[in-house]
C-alpha cells in the first residue's frame, strides 16, 4: 500500500515536472527574461530589442518572444518592435522591468596577475576580448529547443548576476551560472548548436562558445578538457569538455553563461 502511494506521489512530480520543463521561466528584472506572447500564426514574426533578433519560439502552442534582459538594465518600461513576414508596419509590444539587488561575493585570488594582470597580458586580453564580443553576438536563424538539460551534474551555486569584489576590487558582475564538480567530470551540450568559438582564454581558461540558434549561446569556461572542434555541430547532451579549474578560479567548477540577443541571462531560468 505504502508502496503505491509512493509510486503514485513520484508519478505526479515527474508530470509537474515534465509541465514545468515545456517552459523557460519569465524574469522582469535585470538579467531575466521576458517571455512576450505573439497572437499571430499567419505570417512569421520579425521582432527587435534594442537593435538586437530575438529569440521566438513556441511554448505550449503558443508563440513567443523571449527577450534577454542585460544585467545593466534599468527598472522601467520597454518595448521589443518589429514586424509580421512581408509587411511593412511596424509593431511594439511592451513590458516592465522590476529593479532586482543582486548580492555581493568577494573572491580571494591567490595570483594577483588574474585581478590585475601584467602590461605584456592586457594585448593577449584584448585579442580575446574582441572573439568573445564576436562569439557572443554570433546569429542564425536555426530553430532552437528551448528545454535545455543541465550541462554538468553537480551543485548549481545561485551565483548568477552577484556584484564581485576579487582580492577588494570591484569587477563585472558575474554573468552565469557555476556549477560545483571534481575535475574530469563531463561536460554536455545543453540543446543542439554549433561551435562558434573556443580556446584557452587569460581569465576563462579552456573554454567553448556553442551557438543553439536565433542568438541563444552556450559558453563553458575553466574546463580541463575541449572535446570538440570549431564549427563543429553538437547534439543536445553530447559531451563537450570536461570540468576543470583554468583560468581565474578558486577551484575546480564549470561556468556556464546562457546568452540571448546578444545580453548574458540567468541561465537557471532556462531549466526545470
Ligand atoms: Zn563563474
Amino acid at each position: 500500500m505504502r508502496a503505491r502511494f509512493q509510486f503514485l506521489l513520484i508519478s505526479v512530480l515527474i508530470f509537474s515536472t515534465s509541465i514545468l520543463i515545456a517552459a523557460p521561466r519569465q524574469s522582469l528584472v535585470p538579467g531575466g527574461i521576458a517571455l512576450i506572447e505573439l497572437d499571430r500564426s499567419d505570417q512569421t514574426p520579425h521582432f527587435f530589442f534594442q537593435g538586437k533578433p530575438v529569440l521566438i519560439s513556441i511554448i505550449d502552442a503558443k508563440q513567443f518572444a523571449i527577450v534577454g534582459l542585460p544585467l545593466s538594465l534599468k527598472a522601467g518600461e520597454y518595448f521589443i518592435s518589429g514586424h509580421w513576414g512581408e509587411e511593412k508596419a511596424l509593431q511594439k509590444k511592451f513590458f516592465l522591468v522590476a529593479n532586482k539587488e543582486y548580492t555581493i561575493q568577494r573572491i580571494t585570488i591567490e595570483d594577483d596577475r588574474m585581478v590585475n594582470p601584467y602590461a605584456k597580458d592586457m594585448e593577449r586580453i584584448f585579442a580575446e576580448q574582441k572573439r568573445q564580443r564576436k562569439a557572443k553576438n554570433h546569429y542564425s536563424r536555426a530553430r532552437v529547443d528551448v528545454n535545455l538539460i543541465q550541462p554538468t551534474p553537480g551543485i548549481m551555486t545561485g551565483s548568477f548576476g552577484r556584484r564581485r569584489f576579487f582580492n577588494d576590487e570591484a569587477r563585472r558582475p558575474h554573468s552565469g551560472m557555476d556549477i560545483a564538480a571534481d575535475t574530469g567530470v563531463p561536460v554536455l551540450s545543453p540543446t543542439d548548436g554549433t561551435v562558434v568559438e573556443l580556446g584557452d582564454f587569460f581569465f576563462s581558461g579552456k573554454m567553448v562558445y556553442i551557438h543553439h540558434g536565433q542568438g541563444v549561446t552556450s559558453l563553458f569556461a575553466h574546463m580541463s578538457k575541449i572535446k570538440v572542434k570549431l564549427g563543429q555541430k553538437v547534439k543536445k547532451g553530447q559531451l563537450i569538455g570536461s570540468v576543470g579549474a583554468t583560468g581565474r578560479v578558486t577551484g575546480p567548477h564549470l561556468h556556464w553563461s546562457l546568452g540571448l540577443n546578444g545580453t548574458w541571462i540567468d541561465p537557471a531560468l532556462f531549466l526545470p
